[in-house]
Order: C-alpha cells, then structure tokens, then sequence
C-alpha cells in the first residue's frame, strides 16, 4: 500500500454516488476488529444508500444498543422457535449466544432499494454462500492477534470470559479467513483512514 492515493468519489459529491454493483455486502472479521466502526463511517458518509441487516442475537445489549436498531433482542426461547419455523437465511452460536439473518429481516431491507450490510460471523458466511444469495464477502483483517485483543478490552464490553471465547474465535476465523476465494477483498484495519478509504474504494470502484 502506498501513503498517498487519489480518491475519485472524495469531495462535495460523494454522498450522491452510488454503488454500481448492488449486491449485499457481507462483512465479517474477529470480534473487535473494527467492522461496525468501518461500516457506520460508510452509513454516515453515504447518507441512504445503505441498510443494515438487523440481525437477531440473545446476547443482552450493550450500553447505547438498541432493539430494532442494532439487532432484535430475544431470549433463547424466541430465537429457537424462529429456527423451528425456519425463519433464518442463516444462523449461529457465537461465545454463549445465538446470532441469526431473518429471512423477514433480509426482504424488508432488500425492498427499500438499499445496498444491505451484513455484519456477520464465519459460519453464517458459509451459510450464506450455501443460500446461493449473490453477495459481495469483505473480510477485515487486525494488523496483529495483539492489536486485536487490545482493541477487544478497550471497547470494555466484554467480560473477561466472553474476551477469551472471542479471542480463541478469533484464531478459527482468521484461518478460514486463509482458505483461498472465500472473500473479495481482505482489508487490514491498521490505520483507521487508510482502511475505510479502501473499503469505500472497493464498495463504489469494483
Ligand atoms: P467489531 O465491530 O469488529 O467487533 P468495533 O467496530 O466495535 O469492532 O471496534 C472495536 C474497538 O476497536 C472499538 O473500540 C473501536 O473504536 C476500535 N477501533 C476500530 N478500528 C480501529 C483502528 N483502526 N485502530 C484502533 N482502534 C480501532
Ligand atoms: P457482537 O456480539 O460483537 O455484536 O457480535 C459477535 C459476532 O456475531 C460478530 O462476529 C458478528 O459478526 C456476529 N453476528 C452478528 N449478527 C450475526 C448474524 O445474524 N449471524 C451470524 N452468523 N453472525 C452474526
């Protein structure tokens, strides 16, 4: 990577441009890498032209999280009858919780004409890929397993061990990670810029 790089859709302009191909984005990457922090910047610098696909999880919110607006908060119970009622596109267990896409979830957001995010984790990727919904995988990549782990304490999120879990997930989805044409693009988030300035350059360019 070089310092310095020309950004076409940089400037007043930008947040007219749309992305040409319109495929759903799925965005995965070791917890506390960075994914929600790259795509919000994305949201907040292209004002409607993305959505993000709401998810279903047990775990409890996090200070400031919002039911409906981060993720549907449900017990076990409830997220277990949707599964019944195959109701997901895809669905996984992560550290002690299960995360889920409703397949009610991925039309409301396809019929507003939106390009739809999804902030998922290796397995819900596989199952997505196996769904044959035509998407685009951006995988975000920590600079170092101890950037990682740094990050994941600073957020102060987590409990010390629900940090270990992730941590150890963390090791299984940076090797699948490896495996060759499983993601379009891998993007190392080093330098905060530097690594949005390439996810909106493969978002809009490619
Ligand atoms: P994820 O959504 O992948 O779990 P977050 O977006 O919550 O990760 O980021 C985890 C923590 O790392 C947050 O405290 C965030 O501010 C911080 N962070 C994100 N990107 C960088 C970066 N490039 N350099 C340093 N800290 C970062
Ligand atoms: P967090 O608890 O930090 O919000 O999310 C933990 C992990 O669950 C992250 O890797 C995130 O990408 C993943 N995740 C969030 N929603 C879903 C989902 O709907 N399905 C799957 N498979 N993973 C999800």
């Amino acid at each position: 990577m070089t310092g310095s790089t020309t950004h076409e859709f940089s400037g007043a302009h930008k947040h007219q441009q749309q992305p040409t191909d319109r495929r759903p984005l799925v965005i995965s990457g070791p917890s506390g890498v960075g994914k929600g922090t790259l795509y919000n910047r994305l949201f907040a610098a292209h004002p409607d032209t993305f959505t993000l696909s709401v998810s279903h999880t047990t775990r409890a919110p996090r200070a400031g999280e919002e039911h409906g607006t981060h993720y549907f908060f449900v017990p076990m119970a409830e997220f277990e009858e949707l599964i019944a009622k195959d109701g997901f596109v895809e669905h996984a267990k992560f550290g002690s919780n299960r995360y889920g896409t409703s397949k009610k979830t991925i039309e409301e957001q396809t019929a507003k004409g939106r390009v739809v995010v999804l902030d998922i984790e290796m397995e819900g990727v596989k199952q997505i890929k196996a769904s044959g919904i035509n998407a685009r995988y951006v995988f975000i990549k920590p600079p170092s397993f101890e950037a990682l782990e740094q990050r994941l304490r600073g957020r102060g999120t987590e409990t010390e061990e629900a940090v270990g879990k992730r941590l150890a997930q963390a090791k299984v989805e940076l090797e699948y990670a490896d495996t060759p044409g499983v993601h379009d693009i891998q993007i190392v988030n080093d330098d905060l810029d530097k690594a949005y300035k390439e996810l909106e350059d493969y978002v809009y360019k490619s």
